[in-house]
């Protein structure tokens, strides 16, 4: 027995009309970094199609030195594989999302972090710096961490946005850029 079964049945029906595809940049150009929670599905608040978009979704879709390794890694990638054909000026833009209600946010007050961290194992500070209470802040934050991260490709530009549970509604609060060789940080051109 799994919960899984009627996901299978799912699975069934989708792989009666599924058309494989060849290794390939996402059609979309886009590497979406958001929320594991459940209501914050890329793929439905998006309307993603299949091969659109890279996605990485982690606890509050905070940008960790673990999601920074990845995107260094698939950029790379992107560049062996198809950066001269596809794209000579641009791999991709990473689009940070954060978003209201999360569940991390529980992690602002000290009492209830000291009890994850004796359940978890895991220090106090790091809980603490993943929460997001305001998700316009840590996404600006995020952006920052991501731009001026050494290993971000220079063909990889960064954006920021915030998802409302209430409404549904995503706002751009940060338009896409590319980082500086030097750090500093500037608007893309289009
Ligand atoms: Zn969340």
């Amino acid at each position: 027995m799994t919960r899984m079964t009627p996901l299978l049945e799912r699975n069934d029906q989708f792989a009666r009309t599924y058309t494989p595809s060849a290794l390939g940049g996402p059609a979309r150009q886009l590497f979406i970094v958001t929320c594991l929670d459940h209501r914050v599905d890329p793929a439905i608040v998006f309307g993603l199609q299949l091969g659109d978009a890279l996605v990485i979704r982690n606890a509050g879709g905070r940008v960790t030195q673990a999601v920074i390794d990845d995107i260094a890694y698939l950029a790379f990638l992107a560049e062996q594989l198809f950066g001269e054909q596809d794209a000579p000026d641009a791999l991709f833009e990473v689009a940070v999302v954060h978003h209201t209600q999360c569940g991390t946010g529980l992690l602002a007050d000290p009492s209830f972090r000291h009890q994850a961290a004796e359940a978890t194992g895991l220090a106090e500070a790091a809980l603490e710096a993943s929460a997001v209470t305001d998700p316009y802040t840590t996404v600006k934050a995020d952006v920052e961490r991501l731009l001026t991260a050494p290993s971000l490709a220079p063909k990889v530009s960064v954006s920021g946005h915030v998802y409302d549970i209430a409404t549904g509604r995503i706002t751009t609060t940060l338009d896409a850029q590319y980082a500086q060789p030097t750090g500093r940080i500037s608007p893309t051109n289009g």
